[in-house]
């Protein structure tokens, strides 16, 4: 074997060991990995240990107070004996901090519990899209053996959608006075929503937008279960309790409907997928640079898959991404 190879290999194994006993800098160092592509080996290996965790999306518009909300409902998991991890994913960000961001302030007070794992990470670029690096180092906080993932993602467009995919029970947070009822039903949250959070519940506009909030639901029709409610104040750490609550009851319906299985085995093709169509369509747009633009489309994009060894022609199938399983449809339609 090659001096490198070896080197290679004994350095992997190095980490892994050092994952398996335990050490934050191991599951740091993996999860940087990941970041940076080069995570298939590690995830192979860990891939056994995880299914433990209750991993938890929490997603909402800029300034809503999820890290506030994150920050608060740590507190409350490590009074209750549990360890936690949480990942902080910036959609619009090209640069990995590994790190804290500036905004990220309101975890700074766990940073020293060992108990708890904070990490933020930028997704843009990573071969399973958005949800791929963050997918990824879920899974790995999940094999370190925290009992809770928190992924805490800005609600902008489809990462949100993407976390919803890939956590047990998504949160979406929402702001009195902010006009965020109208937002959700514009960007299809409401569909993802297992728990809707009416944070900043000091605010004078708050009961008004739970009521809205309601009769949103009330237009909708839930194939089982029914998105939970709460107020909180995350400053003060008052709902908390109950946030946490409804996160319990979503997963203790999971487990009882079988839905729980049904889920991870959604999050698990919708990983695949992203993978083998990110690798797909490298290949694909590389193909597409040589072609002989003198081809009709069908003609060229013929040659294309016959690169790739299939030989029956090319069809057009228009979107060939599956939709998300309907958990609502609106009453009437
Ligand atoms: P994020 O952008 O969604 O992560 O929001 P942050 O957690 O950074 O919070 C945005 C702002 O809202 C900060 O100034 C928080 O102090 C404030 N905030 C968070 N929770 C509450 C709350 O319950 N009540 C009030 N009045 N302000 C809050």
């Amino acid at each position: 074997m090659a001096p490198r190879v070896r080197e290679r290999e004994g350095a992997m194994t190095d980490l892994l060991e050092a994952f398996r006993a335990g050490e934050p800098r191991a599951l740091a160092r993996a999860i940087s990995r990941c970041e940076a592509g080069r995570g298939a080996e590690l995830i192979r290996a860990l891939y056994p240990l995880t299914g433990r965790a209750l991993t938890v999306g929490l997603t909402g518009p800029p300034g809503v107070g999820k890290s506030t909300i994150s920050g608060a409902l740590v507190t409350h998991l490590r009074a209750l004996g549990k360890t936690v991890g949480v990942i902080s994913v910036d959609p619009s960000s090209p640069f990995s901090h590994g790190a804290l961001l500036g905004d990220r302030i309101r975890l700074a007070e766990h940073f020293v519990d060992p108990g708890v794992f904070i990490r933020s990470m930028a997704s843009r670029g990573h071969l399973g899209g958005v949800a791929g690096a963050t997918a990824d180092a879920a899974s790995l906080m999940d094999a370190f053996g925290l009992d809770v993932v928190l992924i805490e993602t800005v609600g902008v467009g489809q990462s949100e959608i993407e976390i919803a995919e890939i956590a047990d029970t998504t949160v979406v947070a929402l702001q009195p006075g902010s006009g965020d009822s109208v937002q959700v039903l514009k960007a299809g949250v409401l569909e993802i929503a297992d728990v809707f959070v009416v944070n900043k519940s000091d605010h004078p506009m708050a009961l008004q937008l739970q009521r809205e909030i309601r009769s949103m639901m009330e237009m909708l029709d839930y194939a089982g279960w029914v998105p939970a409610l709460v107020s909180t104040q995350a400053l003060t750490g008052k709902g908390i309790d109950a946030l946490w609550n409804a996160i319990l009851a979503h997963d203790a319906w999971l487990r009882e409907s079988g839905q729980l299985r049904a889920k991870r085995r959604d999050a698990f093709a919708h990983r695949v997928r992203q993978l083998a169509m990110g690798t797909l369509e490298e290949r694909v747009e590389g193909a597409i640079v040589g072609l002989d633009d003198a081809l009709d489309p069908y003609a060229a994009a013929e040659t294309v898959v016959a690169s790739f060894g299939i030989h029956d022609g090319v069809h057009a199938t228009g979107n060939v991404r599956t939709a998300n399983v309907v958990r609502a449809t609106v009453k009437g339609l």
